[in-house]
């Protein structure tokens, strides 16, 4: 058979940064969706993915010759705590291909089996948190938002028992590398600074190959992996994106969001919303979020310090001047966003509390987060106090009062509507993987109705486009149907 052949440069690096495994085959494997287009910009042959002994290989049941999987070995902090080894406990890295860009990216199966790294867990997953890191890394991607990617979703025909008895499903993900913060402190806690200089020199070639020849290359890569954090951070916060699970173990020093579990968007605009079933106070809330960030980051730095200087007072001095750099890259991005989203075109003072005083007027009237965003844009031609933005407030007064302000301000800005509202309209979406909608895809799923799984992922792949006729997905929940909770998917 003619299946891809894969590289794998991480499998190169010395045996103590992985394992070498096999997945476990399953009994009755079934392609539940494949992803062309990603395939193709992965210079990867979709008919041969997608023929039989392509889907047995997305199974984990079949793979070409010389193919040798193998489970990374990293550690992390989960809620605070730090666990000395966690590693790839029901994921496999098959290897990497280099796409069309010139990029490496990885190639995992998820959901494939036991490793050494299971540590009790079965090694497996559930559909429907397969369908969920489908439906939602492929949104964020479509949103401009760096993430890990799904080539593929199969079902195993085997049951996986977590509460209940559910559907097995394995997950092809693709990410520019699998290195996370905690690969870094798997190293550090052994006081394996040898393994520690390795795998920043990988690091550096593979993800930020223009520091190779800085002359303080490890203080350049803690700067370059804070810089791509606090993007990241920003545009989760510009789109209201609620990672639920933010342990170092899940942020990958690539800067691209990783690791879907209870992840999901905020309707309501809420600070502290928190939807993750297993987040009890509150730690990765919406709003906490930076600030977590900045606290993983610390954990990162505290990995390289070793490698900064043989002088420990240097390298925390060095370090913690590097870490004071998120708070500007952050506020840079953020600031930007918010800009763009209300229509403004060039900066004037005031413009910062005017964003500040529009998400407290949200909060306030308990608002959708998106849709008040877009529906500024709808608005453009409609006169101060009428439009569709302000109908979503029962008592709309302070919206009214801040929107006499918003159009006095970009009435000092000459552009026409319809160019400020195509402005408007690219950044603000119509269309986010709502969490209600992901549940109710979920249930039909589970019931072998995987329609609006499709109709969904079609959807939201589009989020900036009007799509007439599908205005149920940009509807937040009614009272009956929110979701309040999202539970991991262990
Ligand atoms: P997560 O919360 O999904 O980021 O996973 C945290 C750790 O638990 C990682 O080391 C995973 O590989 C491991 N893990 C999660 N689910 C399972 C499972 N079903 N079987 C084995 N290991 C798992
Ligand atoms: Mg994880």
């Amino acid at each position: 058979m003619q299946l891809p052949a894969l590289s794998n440069s991480y499998a190169q690096l010395p045996e103590r940064f992985f394992a070498q495994s096999e997945p476990k085959p399953v009994s009755e494997p079934s392609l539940i969706r494949f992803n062309r287009a990603l395939a193709d910009e992965l210079g990867l042959d979709a008919d041969q993915l997608t023929s039989p002994d392509g889907v047995q290989m997305l199974a984990g049941n079949r793979f070409p010759e010389g193919l040798q999987p193998v489970a990374l070995a990293y550690a992390g902090h989960q809620f605070g705590n730090f666990v000395p080894q966690l590693g790839d406990g029901r994921a496999l890295l098959l290897g990497e291909v280099v796409d069309v860009n010139g990029i490496r990216r990885d190639i995992q199966l998820k959901g494939s089996g036991p490793t050494r790294f299971s540590r009790n867990g079965d090694g497996r997953a559930a559909l429907g948190p397969v369908l969920r890191e489908y439906v939602v890394s492929e949104a964020m991607a479509a949103l401009g938002i760096p993430t890990t990617r799904t080539l593929a979703a199969v079902l195993t025909g085997d049951p996986v028992y977590r509460e209940v008895r559910l559907p097995g499903a394995v997950l092809t993900r693709v990410a520019a590398s699998h290195i996370r913060i905690g690969t870094f402190q798997y190293f550090a806690a052994r006081h394996d600074t040898e393994a520690l200089k390795i795998l920043a020199d990988y690091s550096i070639q593979r993800h930020f190959p223009q520091l190779a020849g800085e002359a303080r290359p490890y203080r350049a890569l803690l700067a370059a992996v804070v810089a791509a954090q606090a993007e990241l951070v920003a545009r989760w916060m510009l789109v209201g994106f609620i990672h639920g699970v933010m342990n170092t173990d899940n942020m990958a020093i690539s800067g691209e969001t990783i690791d879907y579990g209870p992840c999901a968007f905020l309707d309501a605009y809420d600070p502290a919303t928190v939807f993750s079933s297993i987040d009890r106070v509150g730690r990765y809330a919406y709003a906490n979020q930076p600030r977590v960030a900045t606290w993983n980051l610390a954990r990162f730095a505290e990995t390289l310090l070793p490698l900064m200087s043989p002088d420990e007072n240097e390298a925390v001095a060095e370090a913690e001047d590097v870490l004071r750099s998120f708070q500007a890259s952050y506020e840079t991005v953020l600031q930007r966003g918010f800009r763009r989203k209300l229509g403004l075109l060039t900066e004037a003072d005031g413009d910062l509390q005017l964003a500040a005083d529009f998400l407290d007027v949200l909060a306030r009237g308990e608002a959708d987060f998106t849709l008040a965003f877009r529906r500024l844009g709808d608005d453009l031609d409609t006169a101060q106090g009428q439009g569709a933005t302000r109908q979503l407030f029962p008592d709309p007064d302070a919206f009214d009062a801040w929107s006499a302000r918003w159009r006095e301000r970009i009435a000092s800005e000459p552009t026409d509507s319809a160019t400020r509202r195509a402005t408007m309209h690219a950044v603000n979406p119509k269309f986010i993987p709502r969490n209600h909608r992901i549940e109710e895809m979920i249930q039909a799923a589970l019931g072998g109705d995987f329609k609006p799984f499709e109709e969904m992922l079609e959807v939201v792949t589009r989020p900036f486009d009007e799509q007439p006729g599908m205005e149920r997905y940009a509807e937040p929940p009614q009272p009956d149907e929110r979701v309040l909770q999202t539970f991991c998917g262990t």
